[in-house]
């Protein structure tokens, strides 16, 4: 893509990224290559996050780079500990009210003549920052929806009014809860099979005003108002979904595995920007280059997870008691209202096959040959880049969309086991065996190096997902809406 010389023309594309890790980060690898495509980008987080990734980094300010400019709008939310991850609901609950004000100012503020950079020309909000589609009316750009989830979830988000007109949603008081919750549906076009629990957690709820499922419904919807929808997927993992969305919704883009795309960038410092809220732990790197190939479980529950000391310690027995060497994430605010505490005869039975820290470079860790299985809490971020890496998982869901990713990597895509909601030790220590040395593991191992080859094939110059990235700038964010 060529652009004209001269500096004040360059196309400038505004990226508004949910304020949570798993929004960032995907926010940030699609924000690097409009970059590399010659935009002039500037990154909006909320001051909260932007103070954590400054923080994590040991910095005063980010300064970006020519053309990479970082900017703050406010959450709405009252300040809290920066050292805890804020509350989904409560964003889910202030974004919407609180955070199309400030982004006006803020687009008035860059298209002012005083302004060094370009003109805005397009508005890139995560699909559930869908206000912004309002903002890029009125200010006469095209907007792109970008969703962070498989296109599946978009899918059923918009399948939610049926599902009401039908009766199966919201579920009904005095019934039994398990035969609405098994009941199958077959009659989306995209989806073959799927069952009323493996809907995303949202849609559990006997209360048609239940805020979480208002916010998904509301936001999926204006994005099909919008000029485009961006997936963080690519097309031979879900063809068929993705065929369905085209036919009611604005052109859909299947642009994904992201970071793949941005590995085939020349080395920059963009690379280093980084968009950890969290401080990595190097170590874990290195403990694993001392490790046999696939001797490691890799276990994380993502940035919003969170559970009890009980359960906890489950996880930590069945760890134990399965015998495999272990790398796991426990971040400083995974228990609810306290720190974390590891049984001593526990740290003394696994010090020498298991490393715990508090953030890693997870990509890096996937990527890690040592690294044979992922217990993971199913965000799409997690699973996508496990997915990507070829590694197999242990699925323990915990809400949002995770519970839909679940049965994804499960049924449909053949690379994931499910442990119960409720997990015991026995179950832990059970599948984590499975996974890292039963058949079953093997076979989904195997697989998901055929979905490896599969993203790679994607992100090759002449694969979907490069096509789609194309033909996003082209159609869409270089375009009059
Ligand atoms: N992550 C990381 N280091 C960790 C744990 C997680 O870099 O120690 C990253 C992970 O690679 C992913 C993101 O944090 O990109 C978590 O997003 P995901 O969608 O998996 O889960 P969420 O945090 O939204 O629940």
């Amino acid at each position: 893509m060529e652009f004209p010389a001269s500096e004040n023309r360059k196309p400038h594309a505004v990226c508004i990224p949910f304020p949570a890790q798993g929004h960032i980060n995907p926010m940030l690898k699609l924000a690097m290559l409009l970059h590399h495509k010659g935009f002039h980008i500037t990154f909006v987080n909320t001051e909260f996050n932007h103070r954590r990734l400054l923080r994590s980094r040991g910095l005063n300010s980010l300064d970006g780079l020519p053309d990479f400019c970082f900017e703050t709008i406010p959450d709405g939310l009252p300040p809290s500990d920066e050292n805890v991850t804020q509350s989904a609901l409560s964003l889910f609950l202030s974004t919407p009210k609180n955070c199309l004000s400030p982004l006006r100012q803020l687009l008035v503020k860059l298209n002012s003549t005083s302004t060094s950079g370009p003109p805005v020309s397009c508005i890139i909000p995560d699909s559930i920052m869908s206000f912004a589609v309002i903002a890029a009316k009125e200010i006469g750009v095209p907007c792109a929806c970008f969703s962070t989830s498989p296109a599946a979830i978009f899918l059923l988000s918009l399948s939610y009014r049926q599902l009401e007109e039908k009766g199966l949603l919201p579920l009904k008081d005095g019934s039994s809860l398990n035969d609405q919750m098994s009941t199958t549906i077959n009659w989306i076009p995209g989806i073959k099979h799927i069952q009323i629990k493996d809907f995303p957690g949202f849609f559990h709820t006997t209360d048609s005003n239940d805020p979480m499922l208002q916010f998904l419904v509301t936001e999926v919807e204006r994005c099909t108002t919008a000029s485009a929808i961006i997936s963080h997927s690519f097309n031979a993992l879900e063809s068929d979904v993705l065929s369905a969305l085209s036919s009611i919704c604005p052109p859909i883009h299947a642009i994904g595995p992201l970071q793949l795309l941005v590995d085939q960038l020349p080395e920059n410092n963009l690379k280093s920007i980084g968009s950890n809220l969290w401080k990595e732990d190097a170590e874990c790197l290195k403990w694993l280059d001392t490790k046999e190939t696939d001797s490691v479980i890799y276990v994380s529950y993502g940035s919003i997870t969170v559970m009890t000391p009980e359960k906890l310690v489950e996880f930590a027995w069945g760890l134990a008691s399965s015998n495999q060497n272990f790398l796991w994430i426990i971040r400083p605010d995974l228990v609810v209202g306290e720190a974390a505490v590891l049984p001593a005869e526990f740290l003394e039975e696994t010090k020498d096959r298991g490393l715990i820290a508090e953030w890693c470079s997870q990509e890096q860790v996937l990527n890690h040959r040592a690294v044979g299985g992922f217990l993971t809490h199913c965000g799409w971020n997690s699973m996508f880049e496990s997915l990507y890496s070829g590694v197999p998982m242990l699925c323990w869901p915990f809400f949002a969309d995770q519970t839909t990713n679940c049965k994804l990597a499960c049924n449909d895509w053949g690379v994931g086991i499910e442990l119960d909601k409720n997990v015991t030790r026995n179950a832990v220590e059970l599948h984590v065996r499975e996974l890292m040395q039963g058949e079953k593991g093997k076979a989904m191992r195997i697989k998901a190096t055929e979905w490896k080859k599969k993203a790679e094939e994607a992100v090759a110059s002449d694969g979907s997902s490069s096509s789609d990235l194309e033909k996003l700038v082209n159609k869409v964010l270089l375009s009059k809406p």
